[in-house]
């Protein structure tokens, strides 16, 4: 049998190996247009490499895979977190779980992956062919008996290789990105963290609204100079990508300065700093969750200039409680948060088994990785993917 692995990246590689070792008489020959293999993944995770998740903190998968739930579940009960844990370690890369849930090789250099996956496939005998990018799947599918399209992040390049393959398309959008919010004294502030914030879309505009009501990113949120960045924010940018695709990225958004209270906790609060600090000046005492300088500028946000605690006005306690819980932000623009891009969008996954990863309509065609319309969170994630679905491929096969 002869099989053509299309893209040499994080799934391509690993589909080969996997499929190498079940089938070593084989000829497995991966195409990569880049003059070297898993280039991205020399770069992931800031150069460290966080190639998979402890899943500790995943309440729901939905939270971590916006697009391709069903598929993902499927997937990590096929190939968890803890067989790629597994896996690399029996292949001698040691690995350690940071306190956020990420994993990294213990030598905190992704090279140690990529040369790892490189040594195996040279000594299973995988043919690699590096620049040479693939033109046309449909001529490659006469050569071969079996194709696997890996070839990461959809491009045009792509889309016209697919060409003739009468295939549905989602379209290819970019998911994990900044927003960009123009706000003077907000931008001046560039480098605070608050560690415990949230970011929801206040969308009850078009089709969507519903939807973006329930969109909301949790975590540390980081100011920047030109906007809002961090966890909470690359997070709803994943879950909101198309909406804010759709409105070019310009929309309201409301940010939780205290995203693990709600209201009714927010006022109480306020109500017992305000019993504590009578005589201070609201802007003078504040929950420790805030630094003194944000503080100052969301009391100004809420009109309050020098009242004390012990006489704020009810109006101007009930508009502090607002903007600590939901302070409206016009977005205006997406910034470019180059760590870890992905695409949303791509070959749709109507058009695959989801068991098997085999295109429904033409036999001996798979798909795996973010070629497909599957993308994650930070932390891990989008790598466990393209383990998980290379390794269904090879299994199929
Ligand atoms: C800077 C950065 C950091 C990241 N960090 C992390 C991280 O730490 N953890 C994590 O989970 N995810 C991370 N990601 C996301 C992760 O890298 C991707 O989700 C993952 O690499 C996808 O694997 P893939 O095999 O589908 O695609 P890729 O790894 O992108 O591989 C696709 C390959 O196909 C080749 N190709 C494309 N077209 C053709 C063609 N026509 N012919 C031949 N070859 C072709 C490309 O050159 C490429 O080598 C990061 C992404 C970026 C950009």
């Amino acid at each position: 049998m002869k099989v053509a692995i299309v893209g040499g990246g994080a799934a391509g590689c690993f589909c080969a190996i996997q499929l190498k070792r079940r089938l070593p008489e084989t000829e497995v020959v991966v195409f990569e247009a880049g003059k070297t293999t898993l280039a991205k993944v020399a770069i992931t995770g800031g150069g460290r490499c966080n190639l998979t998740n402890s899943f500790a903190g995943v309440r729901s998968l939905d939270k971590v895979y916006p697009r391709g739930t069903t598929l993902m579940k499927r997937a990590l009960k096929v190939f968890s977190n803890e067989d790629v844990m597994r896996w690399f370690e029996a292949e001698g890369v040691a690995l350690v779980t940071q306190e956020d849930c990420c994993v990294f090789p213990a030598s905190q250099d992704a090279m140690q992956i990529v040369r790892t996956l490189q040594g195996l496939m040279r000594r299973l005998g995988v043919i690699v062919r590096t620049s040479s990018a693939v033109t046309s799947v449909k001529a490659l599918l006469e050569d071969f008996d079996k194709v696997v399209i890996a070839t990461g992040g959809f491009t045009r390049g792509v889309a016209s290789m697919l060409d003739g393959l009468d295939l549905e398309i989602e379209k290819p959008i970019p998911a994990l990105f900044t927003l960009n919010i123009k706000d003077d004294q907000l931008n001046s502030m560039m480098g605070a963290v608050v560690e415990d914030a949230a970011v929801s879309l206040c969308g009850n505009k078009g089709a969507n609204g519903n939807k973006a009501a329930k969109m909301r990113g949790e975590g540390p949120l980081l100011l920047t100079h030109w906007g809002i960045s961090g966890p909470a924010v690359l997070k709803l940018s994943s879950y909101a990508a198309r909406i804010l695709a759709d409105c070019q990225y310009q929309a309201d958004i409301a940010i939780s300065w205290l995203g693990n209270y709600n209201e009714d906790q927010v006022r109480s609060l306020l109500s017992e700093i305000a019993s504590a600090n009578p005589q201070k000046a609201v802007v003078n005492a504040y929950p420790e969750e805030l630094t003194s300088r944000l503080w100052a500028y969301l009391v100004r946000r809420a009109g309050i200039s020098d009242e004390k605690w012990g006489s704020i006005p009810k109006k101007s306690f009930n508009r502090l409680v607002s903007v600590l819980c939901a302070d409206v932000h016009h977005v205006d623009g997406r910034g470019h948060y180059k760590d870890e891009f992905v695409t949303c969008g791509g070959v749709a996954l109507s058009n695959v088994n989801i068991s098997t990863l085999e295109a429904k309509n033409i036999p001996g065609l798979y798909f795996a990785g973010e070629v497909l319309d599957v993308d994650a969170i930070t932390g891990g994630f989008n790598l466990q993917a393209a383990w998980s679905m290379g390794q269904i491929v090879a299994n199929s096969i």
